[in-house]
């Protein structure tokens, strides 16, 4: 059952992506590719007063990685580069199985990939990009 209802977000943000689209000449842009599946994700973002005013990005690929970037500009939006940090630091910690975000949240639905350690890193890929972005390690 909540298997089912997990994949039906996660296609719902690979159908209706939230925030899609490019930010000409924004503050964050990087580029991240995960060759193992083929996915491309670029994300953007724009701050003002410290806090991400605009999270945008733009990709191709499989339903987890596009999925994935959709929910992260949802979840990082309004917050300033710290807190963005730490958001980035606490979903990949969930992606090794450590921690569990609230089942309320769309981004728990990404946790059943952790049985499918070859689709992590699609997973993943768009928090990377971002956190690259800011400057921090990957
Ligand atoms: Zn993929």
């Amino acid at each position: 059952m909540m298997r089912e209802l997990y994949t039906q977000i996660i296609m719902d943000h690979y159908r209706s992506p939230r925030n899609r689209g490019e930010l000409a000449g924004a503050e964050v842009e990087e580029h991240l590719l995960n060759p193992l599946c083929g996915d491309e994700i670029t994300v953007y973002a724009n701050f003002r007063d410290g806090k991400a005013t605009e999270v945008k990005f733009e990709g191709r690929g499989c339903s987890i990685s596009q999925a994935s970037a959709s929910m992260m500009t949802e979840k990082l939006l309004g917050k300033n580069r710290e807190e963005a940090e730490a958001e980035i630091e606490r979903f990949k910690t969930m992606m090794v199985g450590e921690e569990k975000f609230p089942e309320t949240e769309d981004l728990a639905a990404l946790r059943g990939v952790i049985q499918y350690p070859s689709r992590i890193k699609c997973a993943t890929l768009a928090w990377d990009a971002f956190r690259r972005g800011l400057g921090g390690r990957e």
